[in-house]
């Protein structure tokens, strides 16, 4: 079952309905949907945390890379994903991303 996202948006910024200030996950959630930035498989949101389909906060601007920590720069991806990702440069996050989502897709037709 998945969880409700009681969310609103009110003044530009995500309220739950009872007035608190969702976390980032649950605010990228719902901005962005279910799936893994990076592969673009379903991410597991009742998966043991930290294990490899449950959902992680990606910074794609690596705040090492002088990245910020608003919400425009984060992503939800896998914990496995935002391992591989590391703290490479977004040029080569894209890459990436780009050639998993085509490997996913020729999957897909090959059914
Ligand atoms: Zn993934």
């Amino acid at each position: 079952m998945g969880i409700h996202l009681d969310l609103m948006r009110i003044a530009g910024r995500w309220r739950r309905s009872n007035g608190e200030l969702p976390s980032d996950r649950e605010v990228i959630r719902r901005r962005d949907g279910d799936h893994c930035w990076l592969c673009g498989g379903a991410i597991q949101f009742e998966a043991r945390p930290n294990s490899n389909a449950a959902p992680s906060i990606e910074h794609l601007v690596p705040l090492s890379r002088g990245g910020s920590s608003a919400l425009s720069n984060k992503v939800l991806c896998h914990v496995s994903c935002n391992r591989d990702l590391r703290n490479h440069p977004l040029e080569q996050k894209e890459l990436m991303r780009a050639v998993r989502q085509q490997k996913r897709r020729k999957r897909w037709r090959g059914r």
